[in-house]
């Protein structure tokens, strides 16, 4: 036996059991269950709802909202899209997880009540881990070999706000790193964004990207909420990616799209003070290097001037922190340049 094969002989068995059947023609909803014993409950399940649609032979496209939990677009589109979706119209499959941090999604949370987990931050997880990392775990030993594209929807969640956007990576497969370009083309968000990571290590979509999958990802909005562009944005990206796939039938909708790039580190801006920020520019303002990004005021006493944060780079205002007070290390912004 070759040696290469040894690690897989360890691989752990994931205790997470699924009520639908992947195989299967159709469209069925059920539940991925998690065994989780707790106060009020001691033979209890974490259950992660799950609809997979599928019809015949076709590519696998596998969707997921809330792999942070106070993000909101991504699930209102695809707990939409499972309600809608008819087996008889696909060439293919389509498996849709509305709440992938399921317990941070009850909760309105970034990370896990149960075990702090945060779902970007712990791939490829672990069957014998923290919660979040079975969860991590059955995405990357299950769902993720099974796809072929892979969308993760993200927000601003409670502490960012972002411009609406789409975006891939820069891939060390430069085949593979064209076909995310496209598909982030055919999402068509009103901005198509090259992102920069500030930690791609243990990120969903490192692991996606690492098997060689078509990986797109989102920022919608932000502020643990919604508006009703933003939404539809999400809609209108998951009608055009099951056509871009091959899955669906229909020409793509297309309305105009920014392109913009975050070449390196010089894109962000994090604060140093803890304190009462004032944003000085909005999102989507054009900014230049040296321009005044953001002061950060002192609120132990009056009298003391703001701190203030200037633009590295010329580009657009693209993200921003949301809550009024920050602390020192907190992002303030991040500036991405048009292409
Ligand atoms: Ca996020």
């Amino acid at each position: 036996m070759a040696l290469y094969f040894l690690p897989y002989l360890f691989m752990k068995k994931n205790p997470i059991s699924s009520t639908v059947d992947f195989e299967k023609d159709g469209v069925q909803h059920g539940y991925l269950k998690l065994p989780h014993s707790h106060d009020a409950s001691a033979w209890g399940s974490i259950v992660i709802p799950i609809t997979v649609a599928k019809n015949g032979k076709g590519p696998t496209i596998l969707l997921t909202g809330a792999n942070h939990g106070d993000e909101y677009e991504g699930p209102i589109a695809l707990f939409d899209l499972a309600n809608q979706i008819k087996a008889d119209e696909l060439s293919g499959r389509v498996i849709i997880i509305p709440g992938m941090n399921y317990p941070a999604f009850k909760a309105g949370k970034r990370t896990s009540p149960i075990d702090g987990g945060n779902m970007n931050r712990v791939f490829p997880g672990n069957p014998e881990g923290t919660f979040t990392e079975k969860i991590a775990d059955y995405f990357n030993q299950t769902l993720l070999p099974m796809a072929d594209f892979v969308v993760d929807f993200h927000s601003g969640g409670k502490t960012l706000d972002f411009l609406p956007f789409c975006c891939a990576h820069v891939l060390d497969d430069k085949e593979q790193q064209e076909k995310c370009i496209a598909a982030m083309k055919a999402f068509n968000a009103p901005h198509s964004v090259m992102l920069l990571e500030i930690d791609a290590v243990n990120m969903y979509d490192t692991a996606a990207e690492n098997m060689g999958k078509v990986f797109i990802s989102t920022e919608l909005g932000g502020g643990g909420s919604t508006t009703a562009y933003t939404v539809e944005i999400a809609k209108k990206g998951i009608r055009n990616i099951l056509r871009h796939a091959g899955i669906t039938e229909g020409d793509l909708e297309v309305d105009e799209t920014l392109n913009l790039d975050m070449p390196d580190d010089n894109c962000y801006i994090f604060s140093e003070s803890t304190g009462l920020v004032e944003h000085c520019v909005d999102l989507g303002d054009e900014v230049k290097s040296g321009q005044l990004i953001a002061k950060v005021h002192n609120i132990e006493r009056t009298g003391s001037y703001p701190d203030e944060y200037h633009a590295k780079i010329d580009g657009i205002f693209t993200g921003k922190h949301f809550p009024g007070l920050v602390v020192n290390g907190d992002f303030l912004g991040v500036i991405a340049v048009p292409v």
